[in-house]
């Protein structure tokens, strides 16, 4: 297996000076392991598995630049490099013909994508980073959080480190945090909207601190994190015609007003109009729970070509691309809202 380009301990010359040319320089996926001032323990990375999501390799470029020593190891891994610069660069999520590099993460690894992840889940089983931290941003505005498959205190000091948000799924995707165990917690984090300067600085802010905190598996003391559990997610089918529009589109299956995406992480009321139905009406949706059932009718209803909440929801990782909407899912909701008070 030789997908992985490998840098050990990169020094200045070795690094270009700004994110975009070190991807060109880099021409690939690609590994990069830096020894620690000590080097007992391992802390792992991952950023950049999707290619239009950058806030998390600009942190860790800029980070190298600064030819630092970690506390402890660092093994980092850049996955979508090709998707990253293909034209126009930071705007391809996969790399043209090729699955969702963050579905990947699950047997059978018989494509490039999937061998990839087969490569990076047996580089970290080698290195056995005491946990792991994998950097993404979302494609619409919206404001940092987590995710995780498992949760203990050890997962949520982690996600503390970039957020007070954390969404708790039990959905299986092959995603990377999937991979996660109580003996390496493995947590996704999204630093906010892929253009977002404050997602930059949500990823420079937080990668500091895993990088050169003695303890990120504990929760500092005070620390409140906002709890979403088992979201459902809302997609739809593959050949459903949609658009982003402020009235109902003619032949649209789903016509979405464009700033839906306002309600990200909202509570949002019973009877909200998410959108506008075509004449198929409930055909090109459905409501996806971890056990893969369609549970539509508990979330949603229709009324007229109206597609409204059926109970009051909140929603997330709202996405104003169609494409996205179409390949993956439209958003997430989650039936309870909970703030939970942890550790104060
Ligand atoms: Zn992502």
């Amino acid at each position: 297996m030789l997908r992985l380009r490998k840098l050990i301990n990169p020094g200045i010359d070795e690094i270009a000076p700004t994110p975009e040319m070190f991807l060109r320089q880099m021409g690939g996926p690609v590994m990069i392991f830096v020894e620690g001032q000590r080097t007992d323990r391992c802390r792992g990375l991952v950023t950049l598995l999707h290619g239009n999501e950058p806030s998390g390799l600009k942190a860790l470029h800029a980070w190298l630049l600064t030819q630092q020593k970690p506390l402890y190891n660092l093994i980092c891994f850049i996955p979508s490099v090709l998707a990253a610069l293909s034209e126009p660069i930071f705007t391809h999520r996969t790399f043209v013909g090729q699955r969702d590099m963050n579905r990947c993460f699950l047997p059978p690894y018989n494509d490039e994508p999937g061998l990839l992840a087969e490569e990076i889940l047996a580089l970290l089983a080698e290195f056995e980073p005491e946990c792991v931290i994998d950097m993404h941003n979302t494609s619409g505005h919206s404001p940092d959080f987590g995710v995780v498959t498992l949760q203990d205190s050890a997962h949520e000091a982690l996600v503390a480190l970039f957020s007070n948000r954390l969404i708790v799924t039990n959905l299986r995707l092959g995603a990377l945090m999937e991979t996660s165990t109580q003996h390496c917690p493995v947590v996704t984090v999204e630093c906010g909207g892929a253009m977002d300067q404050a997602a930059d600085e949500i990823a420079r802010a937080g990668l500091q601190r895993y990088l050169h905190d003695e303890e990120v598996l504990q929760l500092p003391p005070g620390c409140e994190i906002d709890l979403y559990h088992h979201p459902v997610r809302l997609e739809l089918s593959r050949d459903a015609a949609i658009a982003y529009a402020q009235h109902y589109v003619l032949g649209t299956d789903l016509t979405i007003p464009p700033d839906l995406d306002r309600y990200n992480f909202e509570l949002v009321e019973a009877g909200t109009v998410i959108g506008w139905v075509g004449q198929d009406r409930r055909s090109a949706m459905r409501v996806r729970n971890a056990a893969g059932e369609d549970v539509f009718e508990q979330y949603f209803h229709i009324t007229g070509n109206q597609l409204l909440t059926r109970r009051a929801l909140k929603l997330f990782m709202i996405t104003t691309r169609p494409e996205i909407a179409v390949s993956d899912c439209l958003l997430y909701a989650a039936m309870e809202s909970e703030h939970e008070m942890l550790y104060t």
